[in-house]
């Protein structure tokens, strides 16, 4: 997954500081004179709505815990528990968490006798006011143990084009150009790079691809959104593989990369482990990264890096702060908002392309054993440059000199 933007990581930062408060909502619903707010069944919902959240708020925090079971799961159908492990995680993906922001409740539909339809927006005043973070609409079935959330891509999935190759099945819509040559290619690059880490027998997995972010959105159910409408300059590429239990998504050419299944293999391989920053140079080393090759990345990296002298990449390899003119800087007093950052631009997470460079060092090195055990014994972000020192005999104070070296020396 690719965090483009200071924006996004500035809302989950501004999300995570409200976590810590009371369950104290703002919610607004939108006049009655375009809603019919005389209707029970509307009431049902709408309460159901806000016990769902409710039970979401209480849940969160106690996730961490394998033995603690979400009480929010079963808002959802059962067969949603069954297909997604979380139901919740196409939501959470594009918005977390969703419920301690301001809301505006638009609506509810009826579709059939059975499907419903409700539609509302978030809202936060962080980092400027009334920035809208995501329109949500959710589809509803009444059961005989009452109204059950379903996410949209199950309804939604049954219209789609479906190709199988291999152990994945793709999914998309009739207006989708599949190239199934690309597929091919891919699958057996991933069979490759499964052989060579040891990786053995995969579950099914889907593959759901689209044209681009909005129409993804929009069959995921969210029709505006805070990850949307980015670049006026580049068409954005876009690729997840959290949106549910052995699912990915990706837009236009995905079927050719291999990024995000990387991601699903390590998490086949990992036990539980949630590996550091690196899993991500990993993925982008062996799978590519938004469509592009190592090279191109290492190129930018390059080009950012002579650009930003100042960044001393023996202080930190992931992240820093910005300052007033927008310039990374190692030290907060300098910073505009003290967060820190990945280091990144419109066209590039550099942070990535760092861990990529790191990545390819180990495998030049010492082939795929050196990477596995940067990726299995480094526990922590922090404990990286232990691990470069101990698997690269490259010492914390030399990483910067070191890094930038190799760029020039080989890109
Ligand atoms: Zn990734």
């Amino acid at each position: 997954m690719r965090f483009y933007t200071l924006l996004v990581l500035l809302l989950m930062a501004g999300g995570v500081t409200m976590q810590a408060q009371e369950f104290q909502r703002i919610v607004s619903l939108r006049d009655p004179l375009f809603l019919d707010t005389t209707s029970v069944v509307f009431h049902e919902i709408y309460d159901f709505w806000q016990r769902y959240e409710y039970a979401y708020f209480l849940d969160y925090g106690k996730i961490s815990d394998p033995n603690y079971k979400p009480t929010n799961y079963d808002f959802w159908t059962d067969f949603e528990k069954e297909d997604y492990g979380n139901p919740n995680s196409i939501i959470q993906c594009n918005l977390l968490p969703f419920y301690t922001y301001e809301e505006y409740f638009m609506g509810v539909a009826k579709r059939n006798d059975t499907l419903y339809e409700l539609q509302t927006a978030f809202f936060d005043d962080f980092p400027s006011p009334k920035q809208l973070l995501g329109i949500f609409t959710i589809p509803l079935i009444r059961t005989s143990d009452g109204f059950k959330l379903v996410n949209k891509l199950t309804i939604n999935k049954s219209y789609f084009c479906k190709k199988q190759i291999g152990w994945i099945t793709y999914y998309y819509p009739s207006t989708y150009a599949f190239d199934e040559a690309a597929a091919n290619t891919a699958v057996s690059r991933l069979t490759t790079f499964a052989e060579e880490f040891g990786v053995e027998g995969m579950e099914p997995v889907e593959y759901y691809l689209f044209d681009n972010k909005t129409e993804m959105f929009h069959y995921f159910g969210i029709d505006g959104s805070c990850y949307d409408f980015y670049s006026a300059e580049t068409v954005v590429p876009y690729g997840n593989s959290k949106i549910g239990k052995n699912k990915i998504c990706y837009t236009k050419g995905g079927e050719g990369k291999i990024h995000e299944f990387i991601h699903l293999m390590l998490k086949s391989v990992s036990n539980g482990q949630r590996f550091s920053w690196f899993e991500e140079g990993v993925c982008c080393y062996f799978g590519e990264h938004v469509l592009q090759t190592k090279e191109w990345h290492f190129d930018k990296l390059k080009a950012f890096l002579n650009d930003n002298p100042q960044i001393d990449l023996s202080v930190d390899l992931i992240q820093a702060y910005m300052d007033a003119d927008g310039k990374y800087t190692h030290d907060s007093t300098q910073s505009v908002i003290k967060y820190k950052r990945p280091y990144s631009d419109v066209n590039s997470n550099y942070s990535y392309d760092i861990q990529m460079v790191i990545c390819e060092m180990l495998y030049k090195k010492g082939g795929m054993d050196l990477v596995k055990r940067m990726l299995f014994e480094t526990k922590r972000n922090e404990d990286e440059y232990e691990m470069i020192e101990i698997l690269l005999g490259v010492k914390r104070e030399e990483v910067n000199g070191v890094i930038r070296e190799y760029l020039r020396e080989k890109y």
